[in-house]
């Protein structure tokens, strides 16, 4: 078997979205197991959608994603150049092949010289193919009128310029979104008219949200541009992840996978032929699962932006670990730190009736008089907290429940939370003691 070459060939019109990741995912990930080449080729003649940035934005977020290419505009290669639009002697020398051979014909504007260049499809004949994903595909040429492959301005279609350019990029396997089903038909005709191999294609499923509908970039309920998500703090790495199971699935049961695996696992038969269902719990559930496997370290490095765009003072590298290592769990992107953080901080200091009446039914005034003496002393790291609340247990004899549970209820006003110690060395001393004397008053006064 030849060398395998695979591309993605995104059209310059906007941002990277959801579904061209894909796209871009899965040829790399076909590329990469049969150790090919994986080739990026801006198709940019439709002049007018083209958008500023928008070749930028595409090969920035797919190597975000983690992805690497071969040969692009950017890096070059052997069969460049990589954009449509720097090709246009290609397509114009072989679209006049076509006319000299009598294959295709000039169709004049009327009163005008200019023209643009039909394909004459032939009558009658069965298109036939065998998808990758869709096993066998047939078609009928009488369903296709005489197209254009060059309109008059000298640019050429798509499905005119990629049949030149996969062939001359010498592309073995096309995959590409079911929407290109149709198009296939077209760009076989002109295989057949030069004579030349047929790369194998495949056509992978539409992509859908909760209500089974096509994912449209209009879409308001689904995020889908890859650089949003950049924006929100999810994982690069579990980005790949999940968008590797739209529409492939490996083999065993374990779908939180790396990179390598992936790679190693990837198998183009098992692609699915059901449409593919963007869920967004299973991305949030999957981007959990890659934050909690980070250290701490790197958790409190990658945090630190979104805390401070939102303006929130890091009091020390300490503090910003404690403050990871508390919601750590409870993160799905990392921009969360900054609505855990405020409701952390900034919550009012309110106990439940039930909290409160455990104080009472437990008698917990002299415990909390007895932290109190003991926190205003003494250093505010959490292991000395975590000492002190053992001390403050042997001092007054008060142990397990009514010992946690009176003193986190005292401090934070909530009876259940992340790790007490931690918690209230994120807190401060300053309000720490300020809460437990609020508690300690409202006690007194109902005794
Ligand atoms: N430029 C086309 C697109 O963005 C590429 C289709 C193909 O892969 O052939 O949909």
């Amino acid at each position: 078997m030849n060398k395998v070459r695979v591309r993605y060939a995104p059209s310059p019109t906007g941002l990277l979205h959801i579904g061209n990741a894909r796209s871009a995912l899965f040829n790399y990930l076909f590329a990469r197991h049969f150790g090919g080449d994986f080739i990026v080729r801006i198709e940019d003649t439709d002049v007018a959608r083209n958008v500023v940035g928008g070749e930028d934005s595409q090969l920035n977020y797919l190597s975000w994603l983690g992805l690497d290419w071969n040969e692009s505009p950017d890096k070059g290669g052997s069969f460049g150049p990589y954009r449509q639009l720097e090709r246009l002697e290609f397509y114009t020398k072989y679209a006049n092949e076509l006319l000299d051979k009598g294959l295709a014909y000039k169709d004049f504007r009327e009163n005008s010289d200019q023209f643009a260049i039909r394909f004459k499809v032939p009558k009658d004949i069965d298109y036939v193919f065998n998808d990758l994903v869709r096993g066998e595909l047939k078609f009928n040429s009488k369903d296709v009128e005489d197209w254009i492959i060059m309109k008059d301005n000298g640019i050429p279609t798509y499905n005119f310029a990629v049949v030149v350019d996969d062939h001359l990029m010498e592309i073995t396997h096309v995959l590409r979104g079911e929407e290109h089903i149709t198009n296939t038909p077209k760009q076989l005709m002109v295989y057949q008219a030069f004579g030349w191999r047929v790369p194998q294609f495949g056509h992978m499923t539409i992509i859908v949200n909760e209500h089974k509908k096509k994912l449209s970039k209009r879409d308001q309920n689904v995020i889908q541009f890859i650089s949003e998500y950049a924006e929100m703090g999810y994982l690069p790495e579990a980005m790949f992840n999940f968008i590797s199971l739209l529409g492939w699935s490996p083999t065993g049961n374990q779908e939180i996978l790396s990179k390598t695996d992936i790679i190693s696992q990837f198998d183009p038969s098992r692609l699915s032929k059901a449409p593919a269902m963007f869920d967004k719990e299973k991305l949030a559930f999957v981007n959990s699962k890659y934050i909690k496997a980070l250290s701490h370290e790197v958790l409190a490095e990658k945090s630190k932006p979104f805390l401070e765009k939102a303006g929130i003072t890091i009091k020390s590298d300490e503090w910003l670990l404690l403050l990871v290592s508390i919601f750590q769990d409870r993160m799905t992107h990392i921009g969360e730190i900054v609505a855990l953080y405020q409701s952390f901080f900034h919550q009012a200091f309110a106990i439940s009736e039930e909290a409160h009446q455990f104080l009472v039914d437990n008698q917990s005034l002299p415990l909390l008089e007895a932290f109190y003496s003991n926190l205003e002393s003494s250093d505010f790291s959490s292991d000395v907290i975590e000492q002190l609340i053992k001390k403050t247990g042997l001092d007054t004899q008060i142990k397990g429940k009514p010992l946690f549970m009176g003193l986190r209820i005292s401090t934070t006003g909530d009876m259940h939370g992340p790790s007490l110690p931690v918690s209230l060395a994120l807190l401060g001393r300053d309000i720490v003691l300020s809460r437990l004397k609020q508690t300690m008053t409202k006690l007194r006064g109902e005794a």
